[in-house]
C-alpha cells in the first residue's frame, strides 16, 4: 500500500510539467523527497560553482531537479543536464530573469517550486543565493536555512554560527525546506554521462516594481577566488595600492594563483571589492592559502581556515594567523614576497 502510494507521487512529479526533450531512458523513482537545485547563469554561461547545489541536493537523496533562468539559457541548460543523477532540467527564458532580480524572480521560482511539489529547495550561498532564498522562504512561509557545511538526514543540518566559533545542528520541520549550502563543503557536481530532461517551467511573467539599470564588473584574467586552488591575499600590511599590485600580482601570477585581500586591505582602497575573503567577503577553501600581511582576525579566519595548507608571512611572530598556518614566515613582507616570487619563477622556469 505505501509503495503503491509513494509511485503514485514520483509519477506525479514526473508528469505535472509539461513536454520534456531527452533521447535517455526514463528512470524509475519511488522516493517521496523531491530537490529543485537553483542554478545560476551570466550571459547563458552556466556557473560552475553553482552545480554544488547539485552535490547537495544528491546527498539529500530523491528526485532532483534543476532550475535555471534568463536569456539564451539552452546551453547552459544542457550543461547542467549533463551532471549524473538529476531527472530533469527546468528551464524559464525570459528577459526579465537574466539578472537574477529577487523582485522577479522570487515569484517565478515559487511558482515553479509549487507546481514540482518540491520538499527542498537547494541554492548556493552566493550573493545570488543570498538575495533570492530568503524571499522564496517568505513566500513558502519558511524558515530558511543558510549556509549549510553537511547533511545528517532530510530534516537536519549542519552550520557554522559566530563566524564558525560555533557549529549548530538546524532540524527543520518546514514542508517545503529552503536551503543555502557553503560552496567549500559541498564540491561542484561534475558534468560527465548524465542525461537529464530539459523540460519549460512555468514563466509568472511578473510584473517587477524594480528595473536592471546597469552593473560595474571588476574584470580580470587571474584565476575566479571563489573556486580557484591557490589564493593568495594581502592584508593592511601592504600599506598602499600601488604595493598591494607591486608585491602581490607577481606572486599570483607566478603561482597561478586568485588574489584576495582582508577587509582592511579593500577599505583602504588596496584592492577591488570582490576579493575580500572572510565572514562579510568570499568564503574559500583552496589548496593553498597564503596570507601576506594579514594579522589573521577572527572575521577573516571564517573565510579560509578550511584551506587545505595556509602559509603566512607577517613581520610579527604574535600575530594570530600564525596559530592556523601550516606554514609561517616572519619577516618583512617587502623582502620575503619578492624573493618568494622569484624562487617561484626559478622552480617553475618562468
Ligand atoms: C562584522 C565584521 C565583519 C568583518 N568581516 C571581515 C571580513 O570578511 N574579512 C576580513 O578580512 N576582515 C573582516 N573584518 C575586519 C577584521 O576584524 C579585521 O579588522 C581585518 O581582518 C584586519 O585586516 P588585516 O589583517 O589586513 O589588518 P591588520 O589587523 O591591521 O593587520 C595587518 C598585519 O600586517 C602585518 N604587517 C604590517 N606591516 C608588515 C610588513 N612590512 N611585513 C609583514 N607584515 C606586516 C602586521 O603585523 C599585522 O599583523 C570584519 C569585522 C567586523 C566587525
Amino acid at each position: 500500500m505505501f509503495i503503491l502510494a509513494r509511485r503514485a507521487f514520483s509519477r506525479y512529479i514526473a508528469s505535472s510539467w509539461g513536454s520534456a526533450y531527452t533521447t535517455c531512458p526514463a528512470v524509475a523513482r519511488t522516493q517521496l523527497l523531491s530537490t529543485l537545485a537553483v542554478l545560476e547563469q551570466r550571459d547563458g554561461q552556466l556557473n560552475q560553482g553553482s552545480l554544488n547545489a547539485f552535490t547537495a541536493a544528491k546527498k539529500l537523496g530523491g528526485t532532483v531537479h534543476g532550475f535555471i533562468a534568463g536569456t539564451n539559457i539552452s546551453v547552459a541548460a544542457q550543461e547542467a543536464a549533463k551532471v549524473e543523477g538529476i531527472d530533469q532540467i527546468i528551464k524559464v527564458e525570459n528577459e526579465a530573469y537574466e539578472k537574477g532580480l529577487p523582485e522577479s524572480y522570487a515569484p517565478l521560482l515559487v511558482e515553479n517550486i509549487k507546481r514540482g511539489n518540491y520538499t527542498h529547495v537547494i541554492a548556493g550561498h552566493t550573493a545570488f543565493g543570498k538575495n533570492l532564498l530568503p524571499r522564496v522562504a517568505a513566500l513558502l512561509d519558511s524558515q530558511q536555512v543558510s549556509d549549510i557545511t553537511a547533511i545528517e538526514d532530510d530534516k537536519t543540518f549542519i552550520r557554522p554560527i559566530y563566524a564558525g566559533n560555533a557549529i549548530a545542528t538546524v532540524e527543520s520541520s518546514d514542508s517545503i525546506k529552503v536551503i543555502t549550502v557553503r560552496g567549500t563543503a559541498f564540491a561542484p557536481a561534475i558534468q560527465e554521462s548524465g542525461c537529464a530532461a530539459i523540460v519549460d517551467g512555468v514563466d509568472t511573467k511578473s510584473d517587477a516594481s524594480v528595473e536592471w539599470m546597469s552593473e560595474d564588473l571588476a574584470k580580470s584574467d587571474r584565476p575566479d577566488l571563489a573556486i580557484s586552488s591557490k589564493v593568495v591575499s594581502g592584508g593592511r600590511g601592504l600599506k598602499s595600492k600601488e604595493d598591494f599590485d607591486k608585491v602581490m600580482l607577481p606572486l599570483a601570477d607566478a603561482l597561478g594563483a586568485a588574489v584576495g585581500a582582508s577587509r582592511a586591505a579593500v577599505d583602504s582602497g588596496y584592492a577591488d571589492n570582490s576579493l575580500q575573503v572572510g565572514q562579510t567577503g568570499k568564503v574559500v577553501a583552496p589548496q593553498l592559502y597564503m596570507a601576506v600581511g594579514i594579522s589573521g582576525a577572527i572575521q577573516h579566519l571564517a573565510g579560509m581556515k578550511d584551506s587545505k595548507v595556509i602559509a603566512a608571512i607577517n613581520k610579527d611572530a604574535d600575530a594570530p594567523i600564525f596559530q592556523v598556518a601550516d606554514v609561517g614566515l616572519v619577516g618583512d613582507l617587502f623582502d620575503k614576497v619578492p624573493e618568494l616570487t622569484e624562487k617561484v619563477k626559478t622552480s617553475l622556469n618562468l
